[in-house]
C-alpha cells in the first residue's frame, strides 16, 4: 500500500502464474466518498481490503467499485469484494457491462483456451462473472469523488469496454492496461480487442498532459518524462494495425 497523492492510494497487485491488478483507491479519506479502481485476481480481494483498512479507512466510506475493464486479472476477486462491502455499487463502461449483465464471459476470459483453464485451476463455473452493473460509462463524464474530479476516457483496443480515469487538476492517469511503465502497452489479440482501436487510443492518451501513470500492472510512474505515452504510441504504432 503506497499514497500516491492524498486522495490516490495504491495497492499492489500480488501475481501468480496468472497476474493480478493493481487496485487504486481514490478519493480524499476524509470525504467518506471513496472509489476502488479494479479488484484483481480471483482470491485476490481480502488482502487489498486489509491494507485498506489499515490506513484506517472504513470500509463502509467506499462507495463503489470502478473497472477500467473486465478482465480476469480485474474482476477475478469482485464477488468477493462486493460481498466484504456489499452496499457498493459497480460502475463499469456499458459495452462492458452488458456483457456482464447478460453473463457474456468472452472477455472475462479473453480467449477459450484461458477459460477451460482458469475453469479448472480455481473452480469457477460458467456463470461466476455475471453482475449487475449499476451505472453504465460512456467516456466524456467527469466524476466527482470524495473531493476530486476525473473524466473517464473510453479507450477502446485492449478491450472493447477499457477506460481511462484523468485527473487534470493533478496529472494523473489510470489507463487500466492500454499502457505500462516502460514503453510497454497491453495486449491486443484477446476476445474484442482491436490493434488500430489500441493505436488510436493511445494516441489519444498522448494528449494528455500526465505526470504520474497509475497503469493495472508493473510499476507505476510517479515522474512521467514529457511525451512518454506519445513516445510509447509511436513504438508500437507499426504493429497496431
Ligand atoms: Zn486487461
Ligand atoms: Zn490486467
Amino acid at each position: 500500500m503506497k499514497q500516491v497523492t492524498d486522495a490516490v492510494f495504491f495497492i499492489q497487485g500480488q501475481d501468480e502464474f496468472i497476474p493480478d491488478s493493481h487496485m487504486y483507491v481514490i478519493g480524499n479519506p476524509s470525504s467518506k466518498d471513496l472509489s476502488l479502481v479494479d479488484a484483481g485476481l480471483i482470491g485476490k480481494g481480502q488482502y487489498k481490503l486489509n491494507a485498506i483498512q489499515s490506513l484506517g479507512i472504513d470500509l463502509s466510506d467506499i462507495k463503489r467499485v470502478i473497472m477500467t475493464h473486465t478482465h480476469l486479472d480485474h474482476i477475478g476477486c469482485l464477488r468477493e469484494i462486493l460481498d466484504m462491502i456489499p452496499h457498493a455499487a459497480l460502475w463499469v463502461h456499458g459495452s462492458e457491462a452488458e456483457d456482464l449483465e447478460k453473463g457474456d464471459e468472452r472477455t472475462v476470459y479473453g480467449m477459450d483456451m484461458f477459460q477451460s483453464m482458469c475453469q479448472a485451476q480455481y473452480g469457477i463455473k460458467p456463470g461466476d462473472f455475471a453482475f449487475q452493473v449499476d451505472r453504465k460509462l460512456q467516456g466524456g463524464e467527469t466524476l466527482e469523488i470524495g473531493g476530486t474530479r476525473w473524466e473517464v476516457i473510453h479507450i477502446p483496443g485492449h478491450s472493447r469496454g477499457s477506460i481511462g480515469l484523468y485527473c487534470r487538476e493533478n496529472r494523473i492517469l489510470i489507463p487500466g492496461d492500454v499502457v505500462y511503465a516502460d514503453y510497454a502497452i497491453g495486449r491486443f489479440d484477446l476476445h474484442g480487442a482491436s490493434g488500430a482501436q489500441h493505436k488510436a487510443s493511445l494516441f489519444a492518451l498522448a494528449e494528455l498532459d500526465v505526470e504520474i501513470l497509475l497503469p493495472g500492472h508493473n510499476r507505476i510512474m510517479e515522474k512521467v518524462p514529457p511525451g512518454y505515452i506519445r513516445e510509447t504510441a509511436e513504438q508500437w504504432a507499426p504493429y497496431l494495425a
